[in-house]
């Protein structure tokens, strides 16, 4: 739901954010992480050329979907994007207005936090994958229904398939249970590595269940600011890359 926005709060919150995500609060931080080397798999390019074209006809698809109303209703399809060959893809829950506008995943407030969040952990946005469950903006950014994510959860277990990440990070509650196949809380689920099962013959890949950055923006205390700073450090430490 749009939300009437308090500037001075926006504005607090950014500057905060800015630093917490750029390690001035944080403990034992150094000031200012620098991005490192781009964290791929060593993958033949024809390899990662084949992924890229897969993931293309995967957004094609997602582009010409009418399996739901939201199909008719959106601006713009929202697949995905990032590196095909990443070791981490975060995966949110729906296109907000702005995603909707610009046919990109996490784009606007609570976009921009994610961009922090990844800088911080010293990384790059285009060498990580980003998408969502659902491909298109529910009107009013309610939240998605079981028959929306049932016909477009088939899209996402396509885009995981080819991408095959190292790492899930599902942000927020929606994401983590329909990977999961739970009703657990985010409460619950955050701060452990979980199994996404990707079908028979696939080996699980490892999900971090964390909260969604919009959470955070609404929901703005050090603790919930740190519990997604010690999942990111989990994750850095499971892919063996530096924790800044
Ligand atoms: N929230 C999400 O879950 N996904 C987006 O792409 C943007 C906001």
């Amino acid at each position: 739901m749009d939300r009437e926005v308090d500037i001075g709060k926006v504005v607090r919150q950014h500057l905060e954010m800015e630093q917490f995500f750029s390690g001035f609060t944080v403990k034992g931080q150094s000031p200012q992480p620098q991005a490192q080397e781009p964290q791929q798999n060593e993958v033949d390019p024809m390899v990662i050329a084949e992924k890229a074209k897969d993931l293309e006809k995967i957004a094609e698809q997602v582009g010409q979907c009418r399996l739901c109303e939201l199909g008719s209703v959106r601006i713009h399809a929202v697949p995905g994007e990032g590196s095909p060959n990443a070791r981490i893809m975060f995966i949110g829950e729906a296109p907000g207005a702005d995603e909707d506008a610009q046919g990109r995943p996490f784009v606007g407030r609570a976009g921009q936090l994610l961009d922090k969040i990844i800088a911080a952990s010293g990384l790059k946005r285009n060498e990580v994958y980003i998408c969502n469950i659902l491909k298109c903006r529910p009107p009013e950014n309610r939240e998605p229904r079981a028959d929306e994510i049932i016909n477009c959860f088939p899209y996402l277990q396509r885009q995981i398939e080819v991408i095959n990440p190292e790492i899930i990070v599902a942000l927020g509650a929606p994401a983590a249970r329909t990977l999961l196949n739970t009703n657990k809380s985010i409460g619950q689920l955050r701060g452990h590595f979980e199994q996404y099962y990707a079908g028979i013959g696939h080996p699980p890949i490892k999900l971090m269940p964390t909260y969604h950055p919009a959470y955070l923006l609404r929901n703005y205390s050090q603790e919930n600011r740190r519990a997604v700073w010690e999942d990111m450090k989990k994750v850095l430490t499971e892919l063996n890359l530096p924790v800044p």
